[in-house]
């Protein structure tokens, strides 16, 4: 970086960016190692965080770098909930790999542009090594393709994307959803799918009318018998069913749904098999993993999510197809003024071809770094440690007084706080648990001690802990019967009296 020689309020000197920098990094490396003695989550009020910045207008004069970026730190390391504090289990949010944050700071640093090839030769080859490892690593065909993205929602967006304009057979692309046939588009997806399947059938034209919620069994997998005798009578009413949706890892409690029986009827009624793994693909590594798991092998397109189970900082997605031409029927579209075509031909990837973004950062590198760090071995004994704390806590659970256990499905355990000499079962008494733990939630993520999330089983609000962290320890796991007690009869003083008579 030379001596500005225009005004450039923006540029640093090199002198300036090393000292700025190397400060800055001081602060991350204090704050990392400081984690475990912070808070997970801060105590303030919106208003009180809102306040902390104040309402001024954007100010007339600029300050100095190194002012701001100290003070940005100070700020987001006092009023911010750390899921890479060993004590965030919320979510299916994980801690970020180190080497991801600096990953992130040199690709911005380069500032590759990987929409096109011309603009990100090594960021390009480096995207297309990382998709072809987490295929890999998943257990998915050599010869498939894909992209990184956002993050899993976009990541399934793809995949519907791919397989609307692969399966409804008239060209959609150009139509629309007008068809002469006037036939209703249907997708399949169970009552536990992500949230995202609305946003998809919705955004893309097909209306929420269109998803059809096959029923779960008891164990939250899709039920296959429903699901065949739904694409049956869909068909004999004139519907036109085109995609169906099996879920690695639900994300209430981590189900994996019978993904060999669904894509057989995908194959026997000729639907494009997608799988939902945004969360649970990557336990497709573990030789110990439910069987079902293996047919991710089989979907037509798989979404995963880097930044949950490769902790690669956010966001990171990656959208798998079988066939890589099918990302380029539905995205591509050449316009007058690209002229990456000889790349095409060259073997070279134009990213902007494949998918929904045209600019596109370098997200692959802190995904590459992490994958490369740790290596295939380091990822799948992290995996294992994950799922094996997720296992001591439901025994943890089960074994206490006070705790009842619901769920253990992959690093995800399900449970809920009953006070000692309440009778679980009665509807009044059902009714007063969900109060309990639903203010018990509360307070425990105001808690700064420890921060879990929550599902719905069957009506029951139970407290959720997903261990998507290779910094949570057999001793943090140890320590939650004792927090969700001490404040659970804390709640339970407070409001029985009023909420139970
Ligand atoms: C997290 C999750 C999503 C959404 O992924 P984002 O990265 O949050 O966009 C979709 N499906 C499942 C099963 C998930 O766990």
């Amino acid at each position: 970086m030379n001596q500005p020689t225009r005004f450039a309020p923006v540029e640093m000197t090199s002198e300036e960016f090393r000292q700025v920098a190397h400060r800055l990094v001081d602060q991350i490396a204090d704050f990392l190692a400081s984690l475990p003695d912070r808070p997970v989550s801060p105590s303030h009020s919106p208003q009180e965080i809102r306040q902390v910045l104040g309402d001024a207008s954007l100010p007339e004069k600029g300050t100095p770098a190194g002012e701001l970026l100290s003070r940005a730190a100070e700020l987001l390391f006092e009023y911010s909930t750390f899921n890479g504090h060993p004590r965030f289990l919320g979510y299916i949010t994980s801690s970020a790999t180190p080497i991801g944050a600096l990953g992130d700071l040199l690709a911005a640093s380069v500032n590759s542009n990987v929409g096109g090839y011309q603009l990100a030769q090594m960021a390009s080859e480096i995207e297309a090594q990382t998709v072809r490892w987490i295929a890999e690593f998943i257990g998915y065909p050599a010869g498939s393709g894909g992209l990184l993205v956002s993050g899993g929602n976009m990541a399934n967006i793809v995949g519907f994307l791919a397989a609307r304009r692969a399966k409804v057979g008239w060209d959609v692309r150009q139509r629309g959803l007008l068809n002469s046939s006037g036939r209703q588009l249907f997708v399949y997806v169970s009552k536990e799918t992500h949230t995202w399947i609305e946003k998809a059938a919705d955004l893309f034209g097909l209306g929420t009318d269109a998803i059809r919620w096959i029923p779960t069994d008891n164990k939250q997998r899709m039920d296959p018998m429903a699901l065949q005798k739904q694409i049956e009578d869909d068909l004999v009413g004139g519907g036109l069913p085109f995609f169906v949706v099996g879920t690695a890892g639900t994300v209430s409690t981590g189900a994996i749904d019978p993904l060999p029986q669904i894509a057989a009827i995908c194959r026997q009624y000729n639907l494009w098999f997608h799988v939902d793994g945004a969360y649970g693909a990557f336990a497709a590594a573990l030789p110990e993993s439910p069987a079902d798991i293996r047919a991710i092998s089989e979907a037509d397109s798989v979404a995963s999510d880097p930044h949950k189970w490769l902790y690669s900082p956010l966001e990171a997605g990656c959208a798998l197809v079988r066939h890589p031409q099918t990302l380029l029927d539905t995205f591509s579209y050449n316009p007058d003024y690209y002229h990456f075509e000889e790349d095409l031909a060259g073997g070279a990837i134009d990213y902007y071809a494949y998918g929904l973004q045209n600019s596109r950062g370098f997200r692959a590198l802190k995904v590459w770094l992490g994958l490369l760090q740790a290596g295939k071995e380091g990822y799948v004994r992290m995996l294992q440690d994950d799922v094996a704390l997720a296992a001591a806590l439901y025994e943890l659970a089960d074994n206490h007084p006070e705790l009842e256990a619901f769920t253990h499905n992959l690093s995800i355990t399900t449970f809920r706080y009953v006070p000692a000499g309440l009778e679980a079962g009665d509807e009044a008494v059902e009714n007063y648990l969900n109060d309990l733990n639903t203010e018990l939630l509360e307070r425990l993520q105001s808690s700064g001690e420890l921060f879990v999330s929550n599902a719905v089983l069957e009506g029951k609000f139970v407290l959720r802990a997903c261990v998507v962290n290779f910094r949570t320890t057999l001793a943090d796991i140890e320590a939650i019967p004792e927090i969700v007690t001490r404040i659970g009869r804390r709640v339970d003083q407070e409001i029985r009296p009023e909420k139970l008579h």
